[in-house]
């Protein structure tokens, strides 16, 4: 029916269709801008209708004010298997915008890698992605309200009948040496803890998600700002992971790679030797369920914009986050796949070292 030739342009005609499809995840939507929340849940559905058999979007809790909380699940369908799989949950402090745009930007990325890149794609047979870009919807929304609701950090539950200010500090109500150190029993304060573990709606759909399939869940991040850190288990300066010093070698291969993209400084190590001791996080609970990877992303910056990260950031910021996630994720699948413990080409490809030494931050930031 067609000569060679012609059969040479279908093909051609074919692939520039196919090229062009792949692109439109990243055409159709500003991955540099922070976008509200309506825009948010419209890219979600985007993504399920433009990858079937790829991605597809679960209703996993409600929140205080019933909103669905969502994820995206990434990953090709073995035939209804249940594979093992990564979590990563954004936006569970309200006002650390770049996290949501963290959690989209990485979605995009695997989406567009998967055919073009063979580890990726590895990845996407072996393992399913959990992905919430906002995990805090309310606090998320209220954020955008006007500029004196911006840096909002809490959920927007009602406040006991002692006090007067609503909203717990999500990341302090995990179960998980809850309310021991580094909370506040105030509910007017930014870390006020809830008043008892999982007091939060939000807290208990992970808890009830995530516990759920601790065995299959091999590795948890959870992403924040700022302060351009990794944090590791526990807050707790008394408790230490069994598997501390793997964290560790990994989470320095993760930081020397953030680094190398942009030349930015990021350290690794626990919460109480890096910034102050805390406890009933998202990061520590998940790890002592059994979960043998689990790290707290601190984004950018180090405290000159803090928490409100120009949008001209937003790139280079997920560029460099991607890079030390790719490190993570690839060590984890390939332990669990091949048996392989070395930190492998991708991590070792870094070209700065980032020094474990570098000084204190110089600007507390609450993060
Ligand atoms: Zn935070």
């Amino acid at each position: 029916m067609f000569s060679s030739a012609g059969r040479a342009l279908l093909l051609l005609l074919l692939l520039l269709l196919d090229c062009a499809a792949d692109r439109s995840t990243e055409r159709n939507y500003e991955y540099t801008k922070y976008h509200p929340m309506p825009e948010i849940s419209a890219w979600m559905q985007q993504m399920v209708e433009e990858n079937p058999g790829l991605v597809s979007s679960e209703v996993y809790g409600t929140t205080y004010e019933r909103r669905d909380i969502m994820f995206l699940k990434i990953g090709v369908d073995q035939d209804g298997v249940q594979k093992k799989a990564i979590w990563m949950d954004c936006g569970i402090h309200a006002r650390e915008w770049i996290a949501p745009a963290f959690c989209q930007w990485f979605v995009k990325e695997m989406l567009l890698r998967y055919k073009t890149d063979k580890k990726v794609g590895e990845m996407l047979n072996n393992l399913d992605f959990y992905v919430t870009p906002v995990l805090n919807v309310d606090g998320y929304m209220y954020t955008w309200i006007n500029e004196s609701t911006r840096l909002w950090r809490k959920s927007r539950s009602s406040p006991p009948e002692s006090c007067s200010c609503p909203g717990v500090d999500l990341n302090r109500n995990f179960y998980a040496n809850w309310g021991m150190i580094g909370v506040s029993r105030n509910c007017c304060d930014n870390t006020y803890c809830g008043a008892k573990a999982l007091s939060e709606p939000e807290a208990r759909a992970v808890t009830e998600f995530v516990g759920n399939r601790s065995g299959e869940i091999l590795c948890y991040l959870t992403i924040h700002s700022a302060g351009q850190l990794l944090l590791m288990p526990y807050g707790h300066p008394q408790i230490w992971a069994p598997n501390y010093d793997e964290l560790m070698r990994v989470g320095q291969a993760a930081v020397r790679a953030m680094g190398s993209v942009h030349g930015m400084e990021y350290r690794v190590g626990t919460s109480p030797d890096l910034l102050y001791p805390n406890s009933g996080s998202s990061r520590d609970w998940a790890r002592l369920i059994g979960i043998p990877f689990s790290y707290t992303f601190e984004l950018r910056d180090k405290g000159q914009f803090g928490h409100k990260l120009p949008e001209d950031q937003i790139q280079p910021a997920c560029e460099e986050a991607f890079e030390g996630a790719r490190v993570i994720i690839t060590y984890v699948h390939d332990k669990a796949f091949h048996n392989r413990t070395d930190i492998g080409a991708a991590g070792m490809a870094a070209a700065l070292w980032t020094s474990m030494l570098a000084s204190c931050l110089t600007t507390m930031l609450l993060v």
